[in-house]
């Protein structure tokens, strides 16, 4: 196997065992980009010469004795994470020109860890979107079906891990963008608790549900990468002082005894047989491992749809309000007057979508429909919240599908934001109420499409999610086939 091809802990035993270099790792991702980025197209920015840089400093790094968690491993960055001197698009005409003066946290953590940065992924522009098709950079395609989407908005990072092109990477989830891309993409993702990651140098979209993860190749993958980025943050007000547990230690246990919740109200009709029978299939390995499926019930899980579309692009409006052509990005001429030119850069910076979001919330936030609109999904949002709060007093995790359906073909949502939104009717809950969730690959589809388990967890509780999908990660052997690109 080529280095590219490899896991972050399988490459740390090499890199500490002298039987591979990080400039070797980096040439073989490097290489690998050059003959499958063309198909794919998981990046707006590539990163060589840093990350050649960046891997000399590792292999000296290395010699000298010091080897940190990421020392020499290849990541990649959505582009909606701030990175000092480089461009940070957020996949928008509108940021096309900024460039961020300073890193994100995650960012200067994940250097500070000694990862070397090989580029910034492609997104859903601003994050809104399930397809990675609003991007004003060009489409991203599943490794696994060039015809389909990666899924979104962190379909970039989702698919460059797929195709071998970096070896891990980080995405955002504000409504399921790290976990539904990585069940479209066979690989591993994971949204922590809110307040888990510090969100510092995150372009924000909608501020009370967006959080940072990481997106892998296997689940111990994902519990480095946790154990790098977690922690508080004194910059960033929502990030709870919280002790940081090691991640890594709790793959590998097993789960005998516990209980795994399966909410009826994520297994209706609609879901495609294949991700049922994959889902179900999971239920077997965890009953196999001693521990309990039983049936819970979620009951305010039929609102997620309509709170989530309510507070999103409510939080989007008031944030996105900030691109006038003024402070940041584009501009455009205007006819002189200055309310013309915010207008004008307004109406050819921003794509379809993020429009569509900004009208939304605008009308959902305005005096008169606030109490509606807004105030009253923030109410049924705590609803939602409880059921979960009840849910975890009788198990240990959830178990549901992350999707419906697997991967979609490009162009067959596009027309319809309706059905566009109802593809996340599975992960968007876990942002509302703030809970954490992991998705592991899980099996294919008769298409040969992946699919990928969710499970869901108490508030900081990440470690029995990476425990339980890496108890259930043993007996399935998704995450070993790879795309043939
Ligand atoms: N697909 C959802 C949306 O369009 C979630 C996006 C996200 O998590 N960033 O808003």
């Amino acid at each position: 196997m080529e280095p590219n091809e490899l896991t972050i802990h399988e490459l740390q035993a090499m890199l500490r065992d002298g039987t591979t270099k990080a400039v070797d790792i980096a040439g073989s991702v490097f290489k690998r980009i050059d003959a499958v980025e063309g198909a794919v197209h998981s990046y707006i920015t590539l990163l060589k010469d840093a990350a050649f840089q960046a891997a000399e400093a590792s292999d000296r790094n290395i010699r000298e004795g010091t080897i940190a968690a990421l020392t020499g491993i290849p990541v990649a960055i959505k582009d909606n994470m701030c990175t000092v001197g480089v461009p940070t698009t957020c996949g928008s005409r509108i940021l096309e020109n900024f460039t961020s003066p300073y890193d994100a946290t995650v960012v200067k953590k994940m250097r500070d860890a000694g990862a070397v940065i090989i580029g910034k992924t492609n997104m859903d522009e601003f994050a809104m979107g399930s397809s990675t098709e609003t991007s004003f950079f060009g489409i991203t395609r599943n490794p696994w079906d060039l015809e389909r989407v990666p899924g979104g908005s962190s379909g970039g990072s989702a698919a460059a891990v797929a195709a071998d092109m970096c070896i891990a990477a980080l995405g955002s989830d504000t409504g399921g963008s790290i976990r539904q891309p990585a069940s479209h993409c066979g690989v591993v993702g994971l949204k922590p608790t809110y307040g888990r990651v510090s969100r510092y140098g995150l372009v924000a979209f909608a501020s009370s549900l967006d959080q940072i993860g990481p997106l892998t190749k296997d689940v111990e993958d994902c519990a480095i990468m946790l154990n790098v980025i977690a922690g508080y943050d004194p910059k960033e007000s929502t990030s709870v002082p919280a002790p940081v547990p090691d991640y890594r230690s709790f793959a590998g246990r097993d789960i005998a005894g516990w209980k795994v919740g399966i909410p009826k109200e994520y297994f209706v009709a609609g879901i495609d047989p294949d991700v049922r029978a994959a889902i179900e299939g999971v239920m077997k390995i965890i009953e196999d491992l001693g521990a309990e499926c039983r049936e819970i019930s979620l009951p305010h899980t039929d609102y997620c749809v309509a709170i989530y579309y309510i507070i999103a692009p409510s939080e989007a409006s008031s944030n996105l309000a900030r691109y006038d052509g003024v402070r940041y990005g584009y501009r455009a001429k205007g006819d002189g007057e200055l309310l013309d030119m915010y207008k004008q850069s307004r109406s050819a910076g921003f794509g379809a979508e993020v429009k569509r979001r900004i009208m939304i919330g605008t009308y959902a936030l305005s005096a008169g429909y606030y109490d509606a609109y807004y105030k009253k999904a923030s109410q049924v949002r705590m609803l939602l919240r409880r059921d979960f709060d009840s849910a975890f007093e009788s198990c240990d995790v959830i178990l549901t599908p992350t999707s419906p359906v697997p991967a979609f073909r490009i162009g067959e949502k596009t027309d319809d934001p309706l059905q566009m939104y109802l593809s996340d009717i599975f992960t968007l809950s876990t942002n509302l109420a703030g809970v954490p969730g992991i998705v592991v690959p899980c099996g294919f589809t008769s298409k040969r499409l992946p699919v990928g388990a969710q499970f869901m967890a108490g508030h900081f509780e990440e470690g029995k999610l990476i425990q339980v999908a890496s108890a259930c990660e043993r007996h399935l052997a998704a995450t070993k086939r790879r795309p043939a690109l």
